[in-house]
């Protein structure tokens, strides 16, 4: 009997998961929280084609709209997987319970943004909310937009706002041109693996040279201004650490302000499942794609940040593996090579871009840090002084707000120094009335009968 594989998440590496997985001759059921699959980007080369392989395929089923909200764990075996099918604001959602073979993770990433005084103004977004917006209504964004923080996704939402109509009047890079150098020249003959790459970031750098968008390394946007929205945008250079060089402040009148600082991986699901991290940042793998729990495999931005490309190889080499698939099969050592060769792609991108610690030296007492519950520095400091992470948490209420510290999570913990902003045992909420109901044993959906 073919083994039954579940993968979370249809993006690059969900989707190439599922593909590994059905040619090593298993039964998946593929799971996604959005309508359609494709996670975050879905313009790359083949996609529609893999798309209607995958889900047209006898032994797929593809579950939609259907959000993983908690992972159990059970003995030796594959952990169950808890399933609300459905629409987000649907007034009742069915409840599933998927028992597999082998659970295959692949929840993504979403872009990460430090706190700065009046980030919380509207017309400040994260770039990839501005990319999301421009890219689902057709609009421009803003007539005087700047766009700041670190990494090269500054790149493509550029391009995207620009090819919207939006006038971008500068891309700024927290991180000094010799640092940026130094993380992408470093071992250089590693970038031959990557010719992608390198014309993706041609075609991007074109684009800004034609409509005169100038890019400028070393200087961050330190505050936002305005009444009622952002008017102003103050920037400042940066030494390497990130603290800010006295008297190089400037203000420009801006409409709109996208700000993203990279990335951070979705890790409450591995987490939940008792996934080992690394570095407490990314769930650890071995080169099958096995976390360090039997029977459940990772793949994507969740084992690092390393773009699609890496995350499709990592897909593909996971479900693969947790189909029974042989290491040994030529198509398995062939996607290792590529993976490594992704993997060294992250490491320079991670050196070429990192977070400078003295970031907080930009916050003032009354910077909000948890937008949800309107915390405050100079509260959470206080705090922080006083009790532990979990005390702190109960008394600011930094991260008990809708995002559930999705989006401030990993910067409280970074600023009270500790706690585990990844530990949330019900991932998605769930209502009161849903969870009272017994699961659905749906003829149609063969997992929940089991
Ligand atoms: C906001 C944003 C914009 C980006 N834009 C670009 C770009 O323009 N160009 C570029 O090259 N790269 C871009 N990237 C990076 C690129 O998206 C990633 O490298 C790539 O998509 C990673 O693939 P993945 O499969 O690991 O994750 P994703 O593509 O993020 O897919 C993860 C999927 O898992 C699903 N999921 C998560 N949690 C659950 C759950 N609990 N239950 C059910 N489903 C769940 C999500 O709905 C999603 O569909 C962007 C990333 C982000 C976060």
């Amino acid at each position: 009997m073919s083994r039954h594989v579940v993968i979370a998440g249809a993006g690059p590496a969900g989707l190439c998961a599922a593909a590994g997985a059905l040619r090593a001759g298993a039964e998946v059921t593929l799971v996604d929280a959005a309508e359609n699959p494709g996670g975050q980007i879905r313009a790359w080369r083949g996609f529609e084609r893999l798309r209607d392989h995958v889900l047209g395929h006898p032994r797929c089923d593809w579950w939609p709209e259907s959000s993983i909200w908690s992972i159990e764990r059970v003995g030796d075996g594959a952990p169950h997987v808890h399933v609300l099918c459905g629409e987000i604001d649907a007034a009742e959602r069915d409840r599933h319970v998927l028992r597999p073979d082998a659970l295959v993770l692949a929840p993504g990433a979403h872009d990460r943004v430090l706190p700065f005084p009046g980030w919380e103004l509207p017309g400040v977004s994260t770039a990839g909310a501005a990319q999301a917006f421009v890219k689902g209504e057709g609009l421009a964004l803003g007539d005087r937009t700047l766009i700041a923080g670190s990494g090269p996704f500054l790149l493509p939402v550029a391009a995207t706002l620009l090819e919207a109509g939006s006038r971008v009047l500068a891309v700024l890079e927290a991180n000094p041109a010799a640092t940026v150098a130094r993380g992408w020249t470093r071992r250089p003959w590693e970038l031959a693996s990557q010719p992608g790459k390198a014309a993706e970031l041609a075609g991007y750098a074109a684009l800004l040279a034609r409509h005169r968008v100038p890019c400028r390394t070393g200087r961050a946007v330190i505050e936002a201004r305005g009444d009622g929205r952002v008017e102003e945008a103050v920037t400042a250079r940066l030494r390497p650490d990130w603290s800010i060089v006295p008297g190089t402040e400037k203000v420009i009148a801006v409409d709109a302000l996208c700000v993203t600082h990279g990335f951070s991986p979705r890790l409450e699901l591995p987490v939940a499942a008792g996934c080992r991290l690394r570095a407490g940042a990314f769930v650890e793998v071995d080169g099958e794609q096995r976390t360090s729990v039997p029977a459940v495999y990772a793949a994507g931005e969740i084992t690092g940040i390393a773009g699609a490309p890496a995350a499709r190889t990592e897909g593909l080499l996971a479900g693969w593996a947790a189909g029974g698939g042989s290491p040994d099969a030529p198509e398995a050592v062939a996607a290792r090579r590529r993976r490594d060769q992704a993997r060294a792609f992250a490491a320079r991108l991670a050196a070429a871009h990192p977070i400078g610690a003295a970031w907080p030296g930009w916050l003032r007492p009354d910077t909000i840090v948890c937008r949800c519950e309107d915390t405050a520095y100079g509260t959470l400091q206080r705090a922080a002084r006083e009790d532990s992470a979990h005390a702190v948490k109960l008394a600011t209420r930094a991260g008990l707000g809708p995002c559930q510290a999705r989006i401030c999570g990993p910067t409280v913990a970074e600023l009270r120094s500790g706690g585990n902003p990844h530990h949330r045992p019900i991932a998605q909420p769930i209502r009161l009335g849903e969870l009272a109901k017994p699961p659905v044993e749906n003829p149609d959906k063969k997992e929940s009968a089991r």
